[in-house]
């Protein structure tokens, strides 16, 4: 038996997505700070501006749900296997507890959300990772959750596209989670074997783990600007070889330089870069 508890509802959620806003339930009146530069901006302007900074330009982290409604055609999003739970399998000490409180604060029940809908009308399948949901670190579920879409892509022959940030592996889990990058590796290469198009795009922070696993495989490579892209900390790195690296060497631009990634595209035009693609492949598709 594994370590999950398959419980689905009967009904299918939907999911309303607004395709180029972001709703904020903050006030007016209330000012976010720029992580990068320290500019001051209205909360609710910078959601307008999709969380990116209008003076630096810095990508602020987006929810899931935040995510899909600038990525998605609107109404078009339809969950999979969002009742899947994690059984606390080492019942790792206040693993549960942290597990009910993070639900709570983020109304997520992993740290993955995953779906099927269109972008520029073309169909998808979708995977968002929440940073909110524990680092969004990679445990049972979590893999589960990724492996089935990619399954379900190879089935129907419907491209992938994967919003990946990830903290690392769920300590909380153990060795459980390590054998989730061997599992979704296996399912990424079943996906490919039967020639459907992978779109990883990495945002701010993508390592460890995730990044050696599903997060680095797929044929398109994308970043958004200055997303933090690496297995393991520069301090450790730098402790372990004992040189000093680069600065910025974890930086989205950095890995472009050195062949890791085919590009960086800034948020506002992130949905018709993927329309396109989605497009391109199409027409492949027919053609072949
Ligand atoms: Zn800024």
């Amino acid at each position: 038996m594994p370590p999950f508890k398959d419980l689905f509802k009967g009904k299918q959620k939907y999911v309303t997505v607004k395709p180029t806003s972001i709703q904020t339930e903050q006030p007016d009146g209330l000012w976010t700070k720029c992580t990068q530069c320290g500019q001051l901006t209205y909360t609710r302007e910078l959601a307008h501006n999709l969380l990116v900074c209008h003076k630096c330009g810095f990508h602020f982290k987006l929810s899931a749900a935040q995510r899909l409604a600038i990525t998605l055609d609107e109404g078009s999003f339809v969950e999979f296997d969002s009742n899947l739970v994690s059984a606390d399998p080492i019942e790792f000490p206040g693993y549960a507890a942290k597990l009910e409180k993070t639900r709570q604060a983020t109304g997520l029940e992993e740290a993955v959300v995953t779906g099927q809908g269109t972008i520029g009308g073309y169909p998808v399948m979708i995977g968002v990772m929440d940073f909110s949901f524990i680092g969004a670190s990679m445990g049972s579920v979590v893999g589960e959750k990724v492996a089935r879409l990619f399954e379900r892509a190879t089935r129907q022959h419907v491209p992938v596209v994967m919003f990946c940030a990830s903290g690392g592996a769920r300590m909380q889990e153990g060795v459980l989670s390590l054998m989730q990058m061997a599992k979704t590796s296996a399912a990424c290469a079943r996906l490919s074997e039967a020639g459907v198009l992978y779109v990883s795009v990495l945002t701010n922070p993508t390592t460890a783990g995730v990044l050696a696993s599903f997060a680095s495989l797929g044929d398109i490579i994308i970043a958004e600007p200055g997303a933090l892209v690496g297995f393991t900390g520069q301090r450790v790195i730098e402790e372990t070889i004992r040189q000093k690296l680069p600065p910025g060497f974890q930086s989205a631009e950095f890995v472009l330089e050195h062949g890791m990634i085919d590009m960086i595209v800034e948020r506002r035009d992130m949905k018709k870069t993927l329309a396109s693609l989605l497009a391109l492949h199409e027409r492949r598709h027919e053609a072949g």
